[in-house]
């Protein structure tokens, strides 16, 4: 779950996911038609 820093709605259903290393998993996430990321280490 991320907040969208616009309007600081919580978007919980990511539109994209990946890990970008072993230890570090990607959400991606849109809202306001912004796009912005949530790091993770899984
Ligand atoms: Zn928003």
């Amino acid at each position: 779950m991320a907040k969208c820093p616009k309007c600081g709605a919580e978007v919980t259903t990511p539109i994209k996911e990946w890990d970008a290393r072993p230890n570090l998993h990607v959400r991606l996430y849109e809202h306001c038609s912004k796009k912005f990321r949530e790091y993770g280490k899984k």
